[in-house]
Formats: structure tokens, sequence, C-alpha cells
């Protein structure tokens, strides 16, 4: 049962769970990490944004810086002066841009383009050093003697007062922003001849302390600057381009909020992750237990609905379905099975004499024991009480059912060890064979039914395969039973005919025998051996016998005779109530017990039945006399004499019949009827035809004869003539 719960579970929960979880799990890290790109990605190019616009603005700012001091008449006097004061231009053109700004070199050029004042990193330095800077700054200083108007700064908000040319260019080997303005009067009383102004010329370089205000200010972190657009994977970078092209790369280390976030997360979603994937283990664990649970007691009910409880075999139910799955094999495959009916024998006896539980323990080894006979694609069912069914597959010739049957029956027939003692049963089969004697359930089972029937009353403990006649027999048989039950239920057609027995001395009538008669409406007059053996399979017998007796009783109660004698069967004896009810009909009837004599079978000792014993002995003690019917045909007559209590022996007419005339006449009738007066039991002679019969039997001293020779049977109303009380006898 754990492995097919366990591959159903795994296969409808678990796969489609773990599919889930690891779908999520992937959804949630693909938005992660798209969400994380996109927010660095437009962080980046804010950064980007800014690093530019710092850019712009030093450059302007620069630009701007420098008109705190070039636009002022004191400047225009001090650097026009036929000897400038070095100090002074030192002090306001100077150092002090250094010292205030920043700048780290400044040049003042005289209206000639003459170098006459120079400053480097905040020191006055020869005018000299301008050489250095000459090849970058000439051009935008011829440039500049060419503009009139003031141009707009790019960024600042405030507007330039003059002219001016920045550029980013290389300088002393060194990235720098450069800007060069004229020196002009800021109250306009000075007049000067535009492009012939003295000329103050700033440099600031890029790769100093302006990386190092990005960075402190603008918290760009690791910034640089590089020559060549070389930064790792975790940098950025922005070209410098001045007016000759891009001179250098600023870098640094983009801040990136989405990897910080992600980075801070990563951690907190992996325990969210774990603890999810936790809990749904520990929702799994249980799920998986509750379904292989509820499998197994799924499983459970099903066998409990499909399985006799008793013996764990398949009931009526599985078998039902196990014969139709053979059905349809045999077609597809055109294979032969055979359909066992199986009935135990005697097992009511066992049951009733050592009581249920001895049943039960019988019951399930009878299902061991087929069980053991059959091959492992059979199916053994028990299909309630002690009926029991096969199915055989696979069966290729009837000589191997045949040879099941023989095993089962020999099986069987050994006896059974039960707690409280031997148990002995046999059982009888009928067996039919697919298709040959029929393509469906029904009609299987039926056919089966109908050779089990025949098996049992051919005589038990034997096997019977299903033929076509027994068919019309059990159809005819059944309709009898039916029609049976009708006359017995109108009581119309049913008719009581009495033989006379008279005394072998004198010749007087002592005795009639009731005999009962069936007027069917199309087969005529039925004698009983056509329907008492019918009336007791069908368990009419009691209703039938009770009437009979009653009705003879009635009719005979006022004759001049002996005896009445009635005919009882074994069936009607084993009832526990028949001493009774014989004596109610007696008290009903007022018919004297002593008169009346019932005649009982051999049949009735075999089984050595209590019950039987039990009223015979009541019978007897109420003066109601017992004679042993058809004596001779038993199985050990004589032993039973001395078992039972009889009153009379009536010799079996087919001993009668074999009395040879002329010759010895029969051992056998003189030595019953020798043992019989050494008994004290008086003898009848049934079927006497011949005087030669007769003879033999007055000469051996049988008490009384019956036959067709002195009558046949009679109806009550003639036998009422003959008998009248009051007539002339
Ligand atoms: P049985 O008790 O041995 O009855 C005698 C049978 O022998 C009767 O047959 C009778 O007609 C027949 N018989 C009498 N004389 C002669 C003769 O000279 N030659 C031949 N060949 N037969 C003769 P019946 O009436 O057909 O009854 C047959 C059996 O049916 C009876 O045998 C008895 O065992 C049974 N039976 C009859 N009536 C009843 C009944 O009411 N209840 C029960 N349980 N069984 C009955
Ligand atoms: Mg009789
Ligand atoms: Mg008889």
């Amino acid at each position: 049962m754990q492995l097919p719960a366990n591959r159903a579970f795994v296969s409808h929960v678990l796969t489609p769970v773990a599919i889930v979880v690891v779908l999520t799990a992937v959804i949630i890290t693909a938005l992660l990490s798209w969400s994380t790109r996109s927010a660095d990605h437009s962080s980046l190019e804010r950064q980007r944004a800014l690093v530019n616009l710092v850019l712009e603005q030093s450059v302007d700012r620069i630009a701007y810086d420098q008109e705190s001091s070039t636009v002022w008449d004191d400047s225009v006097r001090q650097v026009n002066a036929a000897r400038p004061d070095l100090e002074w231009i030192d002090a306001n053109l100077g150092s002090w841009f250094n010292s205030y700004y920043g700048h780290d070199e400044v040049h003042v050029l005289s209206a000639d383009n003459r170098p006459i004042f120079s400053m480097q990193a905040g020191r006055r330095v020869a005018p000299a050093a301008f050489a250095a800077v000459r090849a970058q700054l000439q051009p935008m200083v011829e440039e500049l003697r060419l503009r009139r108007a003031p141009q707009q700064p790019r960024r600042l908000e405030v507007a330039m007062l003059s002219p001016g040319i920045q550029d980013i260019a290389v300088v002393n080997g060194r990235p720098a922003i450069v800007s060069v303005k004229p020196i002009v009067s800021d109250t306009g009383e000075i007049v000067q001849t535009p492009g012939r102004e003295a000329l103050h010329a700033s440099v600031r370089y890029l790769d100093g302390n302006f990386v190092q205000r990005l960075r402190d200010q603008y918290l760009f972190a690791g910034s640089r600057f590089s020559w060549v657009d070389a930064h790792t994977a975790a940098e950025a970078s922005v070209p410098l381009v001045g007016r000759s092209g891009t001179i250098g790369y600023f870098i640094w280390k983009p801040f990136a909020p989405g990897s910080s976030i992600a980075g801070d997360l990563r951690p907190a979603l992996l325990v969210a992750l774990i603890v999810v994937g936790l809990v749904l283990t520990a929702l799994m664990q249980r799920l998986r237990r509750r379904t292989i649970e509820l499998q197994r007691s799924e499983a459970h009910a099903k066998h409990l609905a499909l399985h006799d409880v008793l013996t764990g075999l398949p009931n009526r139910a599985l078998f039902d379905q196990r014969l139709s799955e053979a059905l349809r094999t045999m077609r597809v495959d055109r294979t032969s099975f055979a359909l066992l009916c199986l009935d135990l024998d005697r097992f009511k006896q066992v049951n009733d004499s050592y009581g249920h539980p001895a049943g039960d323990e019988l019951i399930r080894e009878v299902g061991r024991r087929l069980s053991l006979a059959v091959r492992a694609d059979d199916t053994v069912a028990r299909m309630g009480g002690d009926e029991f069914a096969i199915i055989q597959r696979g069966v290729h010739r009837p000589g191997e059912v045949e040879l099941l049957c023989m095993r089962i029956v020999e099986s069987l027939a050994q006896p059974f060890e039960l707690a409280s003692g031997q148990g002995f049963v046999g059982i009888s089969i009928g067996v039919a064979l697919a298709p040959q004697d029929g393509g469906d359930c029904t009609e299987l089972i039926r056919k089966a039914d109908i050779a089990l029937y025949v098996a049992k009353r051919s005589g038990r403990g034997r096997y019977t395969f299903f033929a076509e006649e027994m068919d019309t027999y059990i159809q005819e048989r059944q309709l009898l039973e039916r029609q049976l039950r009708a006359a017995l239920a109108s009581r119309e057609q049913l008719e009581v005919v009495y033989q006379p027995v008279f005394a072998t001395r004198t010749g007087d009538m002592k005795c009639v025998e009731a005999l009962v008669r069936w007027a069917h409406p199309t087969k005529g007059v039925l004698a009983p051996e056509r329907f008492v053996p019918l009336a007791e399979e069908a368990g009419l017998i009691e209703p039938l016998g009770e009437w009979v007796l009653e009705t003879a009783c009635r009719s005979a109660q006022p004759w001049r005779i002996d005896r009445l004698a009635v005919n009882v069967s074994a069936t009607q004896l084993r009832n526990p109530q028949f001493a009774t009810i014989v004596k109610r009909i007696l008290a009903r009837t007022g018919f004297e017990p002593e008169r009346l004599e019932l005649e009982i079978t051999e049949s009735c000792f075999l089984d050595k039945d209590e019950v039987s014993r039990a009223n015979i002995a009541a019978l007897r003690a109420a003066r109601v006399r017992i004679a042993l019917d058809d004596f001779g045909i038993g199985y050990s007559s004589l032993s039973h004499l001395r078992d039972f209590a009889v009153d009379r022996i009536k010799i079996d007419s087919s001993f009668v019949g074999a009395i040879l005339p002329g010759a010895g006449g029969s051992a056998i009738i003189q030595a019953i009827v020798d043992l019989a007066r050494a008994s004290d039991l008086e003898v009848t002679a049934e079927g006497v035809e011949t005087t030669d019969q007769l003879r033999f039997l007055s000469k051996v001293g049988c008490d009384e004869m019956q036959g067709f020779l002195m009558s046949i049977p009679v109806a009550a109303e003639e036998m009422a003539k003959l008998l009248q009380p009051t007539g002339e006898g």
C-alpha cells in the first residue's frame, strides 16, 4: 500500500508544490534583479549628468571667479602702467586667486601678449613660466582679442560682465580647465581699445584637489582621472571633452542603490525562503501522512467491501467482478474457463452439534483448503453460508476441471480438526464451462447451480458438469414446484387414498395406509414419487405432511379398522416440534393415538439425529405406533432394529417381488421375519401381487400383507362405504 500511495503523493502533491515554490523563487529573484539593475542604471545616469554639470559649472565658475578682479579700474591701471606694481598684481590678480578660489596657475599678458606676471600653486614665479602653457593658451588669446560681447555662462545664474574663452585641455601634461579673460574697466572711465586689453589666464587642474572636491562634496566614491577609459566593472566613467576633443576620463565608483538594497534584502529573503521551505516541508509531510492514512483506510474499506470477513476470500461482489473480467478476457484471448459452484454437505449437522464457532472454524478451514487446491490466477469466493464458487482460468480440456474437482472433493473429505472435536463434511460441485455453456454471468451461474443441484441429488460428495437436459429438467421442476405450492394453498388438487392391509392368518382388514395423490391439471394424477421429494426440497413437505395426517385422521376416525398408517418424511421428523404437531392433530380430529401408526424410513436414522430420536420417543410415549417402512433396502437395517424402538417393520416390495415361485422363496424374507419375531416386532409385507408370494409370506409367518393382489389404494368415499361403522359387517 505504501508505494502507490507515495507515488501518487509525489505526482499529485509534491511535484506541483515544488514547481510552484521554485517558480515563485525564480520570479522573485528575476524581479529583484531587474529592479536592482534598473534602479542602478537610472542612478548611474543621474550621476553622469551630475559629473557633467559639476564640470560645466566649474568651467563657468573659473571665468566668473576671474571677473572679481579683472573687471576693475585699478587692475586696468596696474597692468597698463609703465612699471606695473607686481606686488599689487600678485595680491589682487595672482596668489589671491589661488588662496581664495583654488586656481592653480595665473598668467597676466600685456596688450601685446607679453607675459608680465605668473603665479603657480600660490607662489609668484617668473613670467617666463608662461612659455610652458603658451601652446594651449595662444589660440584662445587670439580668439578672445577678436571677440567683443560677453558670453552667457552655461550654468551660472548671473550674467558675465566681460567676454572670455574657456576650455578643458591638457596643460603641463595635466588635465585642466583653462580660462582667459580681458582685464577691463568696471566704471568705463578708462577707455581701452577693444582687442588690446591685458589678459588674465587662469588654470585649474582637474586631477588634484578638483577630484578631491568631487569626492567630498558630491560623494563620488573612489573618483580619479584617467587618460584612457580604463575603468573596472564596478566603476563608471565620463569623458572630459574640450575644444580639441576628449582629453581623458573622470572615473568613479558609482553609488548603486538597487544593488545595495538587494544586498540588504538578500539575507532576509534567503531566511524567508528557508522558513517558507521548512513550513511547506512540514505541511507536505503532514499531508503525505494523511494521504497515506486515507488511502490505507480507503483500501481497507474497499477490501472489506469486496471480501468475506470470516475467510478473507473474495465475496459475491468481487466474484461477480472477476467473473465479468474472465468473460472479457475469454472474448479477447479466445480462452476457456470453468465456473464451479460448491456447496458443503452436512454442514448444518456440524453447526448444530458443535455450535456456531465450530461452524465458523470449519468454514475458514474449507476456504483454506479450497485456496490451496487452485492456481494463483484462479478465484475462490465465499458466496455466503456454506456456498463457495471458483473461477478456474485458462482451461484447455474438461479433464483439467475434473482434476481440480477431484482434488477438492478428496481434500474436503478429510476430517476437520476443530476445537470441539473432529468434524466431517463433504462437498458437492456443479460445473459450467465458458464459452460452451454460456457467455454471460447470469447464464453461467445458473447452469453451474443446476449442475450443483444435480450433484447434490445424485448423492453428495461429487461433482457434475452441466448438461443441456438438466436445464429442461430444472425448468420443469421449477414449474412443478410453483404448481405444487398453489395446489397446497388451494388444496383442491390434492387427495388422500387408502390402501388396505390385511392380517395373513384371518384375512381381515386390519389397517389402511394413507397415500397422497396430486391431480395435476395437465399431467393427470401424480404418484407421490413425482412430488414428495420436490416438496422436501422446496420446504413444502411439512405443510403437506400435516395436511395428509389431518385429512387421514378425519376420514379414518369412524372406520372400523385397528390402525391408520401415515407416511412421514425424514424432514418432518427432524423438526423438534413434530411430536407436538402430531398430538395436536390427534386432539383436533379426536383420533385415538394407539390407532395411529407412523411409517418412517431408515434414512431418519442415518445421521443419528437426536431430534428424530426424541420425536419417536415422545410419540411412542403418547402411544402412537412407529413402523419402519421399506425395510431392507437401507444401509444397515438389522442394526437399526437394535438401536431404535419401533413397533413394526414393513418388508420392502423389492424383496417380495424377488420371491421365487416354487423354489425356496426368499431366504432374506425368512431371516427378516425370524429377526422381527426375536425382537418382538410385527411384520408387514408390501407389494404382494401374486398368490405365490402370498403363500410364501403366510408360510414364513408374516403378520400382515399389503398389495395389489388384495387391493389397490382407494378413495376415501369408497373406503368409507367399505368400512361403515353402522354397516352390516
Ligand atoms: P410406501 O409407504 O411404501 O407405500 C406403498 C407404495 O406401494 C404405494 O405407492 C402403493 O401404491 C404401492 N403399492 C402397494 N401395493 C403394491 C403392489 O402390489 N405392487 C406395487 N408395485 N406397488 C404397490 P405410492 O402410493 O405411489 O407411494 C409411494 C411412496 O410415497 C410411499 O411408499 C411412501 O413412501 C410415499 N408416500 C405416499 N404418501 C405419502 C405421504 O403422504 N407422505 C409421505 N411423506 N410420503 C408418502
Ligand atoms: Mg408407507
Ligand atoms: Mg413401503
